[in-house]
């Protein structure tokens, strides 16, 4: 995409073809608070000059800080089409715009009867874990229509949060729980090593061994 920079693309009178030169492809470029666009080093010249920014370090700050809502944007971009890509796919449908309404409402945490915000990565997730479950309901349930079946699924999704965040905190747990015993059992096999060597060639068994391998 061309976007106008705000510092170094003049204004062109009404009817001319105006001049847009960041590339968001190949440009490193800065997309302010206000939705306009600059090349980030015409930004950088557009706090000293246009806002009389004195501090370096305060612009880099500023630089830093709007590069990070530009990737958080992006990220969401992508996880909003993931997450409908799946589910078009999944109900083999067009996306039905009340269903959208209620996604985009659970997004921001304005969902009737949920306060919390959920991102679409998190609720893509569990939809995945319940898709064969929805499926077999699915089939009991003989819906006429394929839009009260996703309002339907979609209220089981929320129903089951709180036991998706128990599954979460609990395989979280236990991954932390083999990493420590992964770590534990290679430590061990460092030492062990390390003894093995001392046994070999007894004069030249320095502490220091271990201790390096140890902190490899
Ligand atoms: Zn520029």
């Amino acid at each position: 995409m061309f976007y106008k920079c705000n510092f170094c693309d003049p204004s062109v009178k009404r009817g001319e073809k105006p001049i847009k030169t960041v590339n968001t492809e190949v440009d490193d470029f800065i997309k302010d608070d206000k939705g306009k666009y600059y090349h980030t080093n015409c930004f950088r010249m557009h706090l000293r000059s246009r806002k009389k920014m004195k501090d370096e370090e305060a612009i880099e700050n500023l630089i830093t800080e709007r590069k990070k809502v530009q990737v958080d944007e992006i990220k969401e971009i992508r996880s909003r089409a993931r997450f409908y890509e799946w589910i078009m796919e999944y109900y083999e449908t067009d996306l039905p715009p009340y269903y959208c309404i209620k996604i985009d409402a659970i997004r921001k945490g304005k969902h009737e009867f949920l306060r919390e915000q959920i991102d679409y990565d998190t609720l893509l997730d569990i939809y995945l874990h319940m898709a064969s479950y929805l499926n077999k309901v699915a089939v009991q349930k003989q819906f006429n229509k394929v839009t009260s079946r996703m309002n339907y699924d979609l209220a089981v999704v929320i129903g089951n949060l709180g036991d998706y965040k128990r599954f979460k905190a609990k395989q979280s747990a236990q991954e932390a729980d083999n990493i420590t015993i992964e770590g534990k059992l290679k430590d061990s096999e460092v030492v062990r090593a390390a003894l093995n060597r001392k046994e070999s060639s007894e004069s030249e068994f320095n502490i220091t061994d271990i201790m390096d391998e140890l902190l490899l």
